[in-house]
């Protein structure tokens, strides 16, 4: 696939790679732009890289990525089908005692960071976004959005259907029957959102 498209995500990743439209690139090694199927009809959007990701420069390769990439199997998407990204494609992170600690981004640094978003999504131009987490869900669909209360409910933005799972460094942090149903319903939540880009 050579048209437009391709052409222009690759323009636009090579001008984020030396973006320091917000103070998250001095700790950063790399920048984190998206990465898939520019024809993609489903694409997915986490809060931002972490130490695994900022470390290689590709989205959800770290333990959250591999259990999405679990839970994806199980939802018979293929990972290579979809457009993979974040709300900021630089590490959001503090310095304490001596290391960095991730956090979620500051709404300065995701404004900041929404010109490489946007042009995402206008390249890729989904039928639908599956927010993965509460906080880009909290960007995307409204401030206040609930994740327990919320989940699962299509929403529309600006004409594309938008919809919110949990993260999935989220089932990690669980165990025995909790971590299934967490694991469960984010299976359920992607072949959801599968079946709605499909339609
Ligand atoms: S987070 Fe986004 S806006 Fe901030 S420096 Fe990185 S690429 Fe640029």
């Amino acid at each position: 696939m050579t048209d437009n498209r391709v052409q222009e995500l690759a323009q636009t990743r090579d001008q984020a790679l030396g973006c320091q439209r917000c103070g998250l690139w001095r700790t950063r090694q790399h920048v984190v732009f998206g990465e898939g199927n520019p024809y993609a009809t489903l694409l997915l959007i986490g809060e931002g890289p972490g130490a695994t990701e900022d470390a290689r420069g590709r989205p959800f390769v770290g333990q959250a990525g591999k259990l999405l990439d679990r839970a994806l199997a199980d939802a018979g998407l293929p990972r290579g089908d979809l457009w993979l990204t974040n709300l900021v494609r630089s590490r959001p992170c503090t310095l304490q005692n001596g290391g960095l600690r991730n956090r979620a981004p500051l709404a300065g640094e995701v404004a900041a960071c929404r010109v490489w978003r946007d042009a995402e999504f206008d390249l890729v131009a989904p039928r639908v976004i599956l927010c993965l987490g509460s906080v880009p869900a909290s960007y995307l669909i409204h401030k206040d959005f609930r994740l327990n209360a919320e989940r699962s409910q299509v929403f529309e933005l600006e004409g594309t259907k938008c919809l919110a799972t949990y993260h999935p460094s989220y089932p990690l942090r669980l165990a025995g029957e909790d971590y299934g149903r967490v694991f469960g319903a984010l299976v359920a939540d992607l072949k959801l959102a599968g079946a709605l880009a499909s339609e």
